[in-house]
């Protein structure tokens, strides 16, 4: 079956490069009923941190890219990294090096002088063992001869040749295992059948698959996926804004709308937009990745995130919501449900975020109106209409949408005036503001009590 892996190394944030790869190599999996595994790439000391970890399952999680096993740690897993590396040695595929630094620096600077490539010279390769105590590192025999050849999903065939290639350090002096050898054992236990990555891994691939055939271990499948750039054109960074997955929760997007415009970015199926989960799943092919970078567009992120807000069930985009009301100390527990709010300002929002800041009159009481919208609807010229519905308002008989309606196009009726000379300064008294969403459905989610405590003082 299907196996593909999501391997981030926990040095910052989720970023989004990082969840497209993982949504990539996700979809793959479910595409193909096969499984899924995370896996925390964190051996290198000195730059993953345990909030960095957090960060990225925080991120994973949100976007719903749920993983079948993991996450599994690298660090947890040196004892089988040094079981291998014995098994190496007792083989002959690796060997103990121990070239000085120096003598490593001025094969180097020879190697330079000559115009010649940098690699190891290979001059421990075939030392007899022996019993010392000088420090050494160890070393994977790679072949010299021929070629490694692989068919990238992505890039199509790609060949190194073998003596281009280095003879890796797999362990350092101080024993630790290093990072691509780490990711050979890994891949091979955990039966990785597809690597879906980044293209800055891909001279890695080569090595990769040496020391995987050298340990008779299958070779997976490899897709890798060029870089995101900003919309300057320069590689996506923290200078473009917002590049952590969870900042995008906080500026108040809707994973749907982050995930369906990450899968669009690199990867296409005809012109369509808009692609439902279920979508992703059935159409995407790692052979449609584009093979060229992939430009940033916020733009067609926020036309996305509109379109969840509006087409995605109330009740599930209120559950978004309602972290957003959090955040911004609204409380919801005095007021309308949350769906309704979805229900009435969908159209209008951009982002939660907005929605949220936008719905907070239901909820709280305002402490001052918005001058411009009581200078032309209230002072003044409105009295005479506002005591009117107001006296409408405190003998309704029951309170719903078309009762609130009748009351208002009655007043005006009385009055004879137009619906707005009554319906704006009734906006305005009641949410502080002159826009909102229609006014009789404004008012029955703000509640009778509230209208009319707000309309009375509007009238003061
Ligand atoms: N840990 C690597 C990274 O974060 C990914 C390695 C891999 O997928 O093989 O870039």
């Amino acid at each position: 079956t299907t196996k593909t892996r999501f391997a981030p190394s926990p040095t910052g944030f989720l970023h989004v490069g990082g969840a497209r790869t993982a949504l990539y190599s996700w979809l793959y999996a479910r595409a193909n009923q096969g499984e899924f595994v995370l896996r925390v790439e964190d051996t290198d000391i000195e730059r993953s941190t345990p909030e960095a970890c957090a960060a990225i399952l925080e991120g994973m999680e949100w976007l719903g890219l749920n993983w079948n096993e993991g996450p599994y740690y690298q660090t947890k897993r040196f004892d089988r990294y040094n079981e291998i590396i014995a098994q190496m040695l007792e083989a002959g595929t690796a060997y103990k090096c121990y070239c000085s630094r120096e003598r490593i620096e001025a094969m180097r600077e020879e190697q330079a002088a000559n115009g010649e490539s940098q690699k190891y010279d290979g001059h421990c390769r075939d030392l007899e063992p022996k019993d010392s105590d000088e420090p050494y590192v160890i070393r994977f025999k790679n072949p010299t001869e021929g070629s490694v050849v692989f068919d990238d999903h992505v890039r199509g065939r790609i060949e190194f040749a073998n003596d281009t290639l280095d003879d890796l350090i797999i362990a350092r002096t101080d024993g630790t295992p290093t990072y691509n050898f780490c990711v050979v054992v890994d891949d091979w236990d955990m039966g990785i059948t597809c690597v879906v990555r980044g293209e800055d891994h891909i001279n890695n691939t080569p090595r990769q698959i040496n020391i995987l055939k050298a340990l008779g271990a299958p070779i997976p499948e490899y897709a890798h996926v060029s870089m995101i750039l900003g919309d300057d054109g320069a590689k996506l960074s923290k200078r473009h804004g917002a590049v952590g997955v969870m900042q995008y929760r906080d500026d108040g997007y809707l994973p749907e709308a982050l995930l369906n415009y990450l899968v669009r970015l690199g990867w296409s199926h005809g012109d369509q937009e808009v692609f439902s989960m279920d979508e992703m799943i059935s159409l995407f092919k790692l052979d449609d990745i584009n093979k060229a970078a992939s430009a940033f567009n916020t733009e067609k992120l926020n036309w996305l995130n509109q379109h969840y807000i509006k087409e995605l069930a109330p009740d599930y985009v209120a559950s978004h919501l309602q972290w957003h009301m959090d955040d911004q100390k609204i409380d919801t527990s005095n007021g309308p449900a949350l769906t309704d709010i979805v229900t009435a300002l969908a159209e209008r929002a951009k982002t939660l975020k907005e929605l949220a800041a936008s719905s907070r009159y239901f909820y709280e009481d305002f402490a001052e109106f918005d001058a411009t919208a009581a200078k032309k609807h209230l002072r003044g010229v409105a009295m005479e209409p506002l005591q009117a519905i107001q006296k409408k308002i405190t003998e309704l008989p029951e309170w719903t949408v078309e009762a609130i309606h009748q009351a208002i196009e009655d007043t005006a009726a009385e009055l004879e005036v137009g619906m707005g000379k009554v319906g704006m300064p009734l906006r305005v008294a009641v949410t502080g503001a002159g826009m909102s969403p229609a006014v009789d459905l404004t008012l029955f989610l703000i509640g009778k009590a509230r209208c009319e405590q707000r309309i009375s003082k509007a009238i003061e």
